[in-house]
């Protein structure tokens, strides 16, 4: 299971992770855990042919049996409850279904009540087996379609998944189990500040890892100092490319405008696979 990971928006890690489904010599599972906004399907067009909600509890208050004591508020550590003198708000759309309000509740005034809060689509491209998830909007707690998505995992096929950017809470559900984290960065400042950042996230959960420079040039070399002194290996440097930025543009995946790039991502995933085999090291 590699995860394709970067620690800001717009990298090119959907790309990224595309171009190495559409690489690989065998079937792939690809999900598309960026649920606030899933567009890999931009790329790899499948053919989506099921649609399944996903649903978290929430907390509901008898009024009748509660007592105001404000215990649920203090627990909550989102905010998801407001106790006044004589009435319990609830805000479910900022409720991470913790199941802290319900288990404290003194008066077991609270029983919980279903909530939709995303779909789970999926379909097929060629060799390729396609989940995104949709996280409804105005929803805050992407977790749950993640964690869902990831049960949909089979065992001992190629798994890529395109994680949300930036290094929260949902980056970290996604990463978990993962055998592997390919970072995608751009060689700019903020491209190395949110590096750095995400590698941190790689290292806390013990994930083997490697790079790979985005849009690169030799205007600014300090992202590939920073991979060597962190033991960071880079597996790949995408130049800047008008053709494969025109293509993007157009939603055609870097591997249709450059066919010799195939190569080069098929070479990142053997590179992979050696390394989640045990037979190359690298970076912790
Ligand atoms: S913890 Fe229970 S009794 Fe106390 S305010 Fe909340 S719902 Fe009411
Ligand atoms: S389930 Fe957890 S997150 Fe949701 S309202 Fe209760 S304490 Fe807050």
């Amino acid at each position: 299971m590699i995860t394709i990971a970067s620690g800001k928006g717009g990298t090119g890690k959907t790309t990224v992770a595309s171009c190495l489904a559409m690489s690989a010599r065998q079937t792939v599972q690809f999900l598309d855990c960026d649920v606030e906004e899933p567009n890999a399907h931009i790329f790899l067009k499948p053919r989506l042919t099921r649609e399944e909600a996903v649903s978290q509890d929430i907390p509901n208050v008898d009024r009748n049996k509660c007592s105001f004591c404000g215990q649920c508020a203090e627990i909550c550590m989102f905010n998801a409850l407001a106790v006044l003198a004589d009435e319990v708000l609830t805000f479910p759309e900022l409720c991470h279904s913790c199941g802290g309000c319900w288990t404290l509740c003194p008066e077991k005034a609270i029983t919980t009540t279903r909530r939709e809060i995303g779909l789970i689509k999926s379909g097929s491209a060629e060799n390729i087996h396609f989940t995104q998830g949709e996280l409804q909007v105005g929803t805050a707690t992407s977790p749950p379609i993640i964690k869902a998505m990831k049960e949909t995992i089979q065992k001992n096929s190629l798994v890529i998944i395109d994680a949300p950017p930036g290094t929260s809470c949902p980056v970290v559900e996604t990463m978990e189990g993962s055998d592997f984290v390919l970072l995608v960065t751009e060689p700019t400042a903020m491209g190395l500040n949110d590096l750095a950042i995400a590698l941190q996230v790689v290292r806390v959960l013990d994930i083997p890892c490697g790079v790979i420079i985005n849009r690169g040039t030799d205007v600014y070399s300090k992202v590939e100092t920073f991979c060597r002194e962190n033991n960071l290996p880079v597996l790949m440097k995408i130049a800047v490319d008008r053709a494969i930025a025109e293509a993007y543009a157009m939603g055609i995946p870097a591997v249709e405008a450059k066919p010799e790039l195939r190569e080069d991502f098929r070479k990142v995933l053997n590179h992979i696979k050696g390394v989640t085999a045990g037979e190359r090291t690298c970076c912790h």
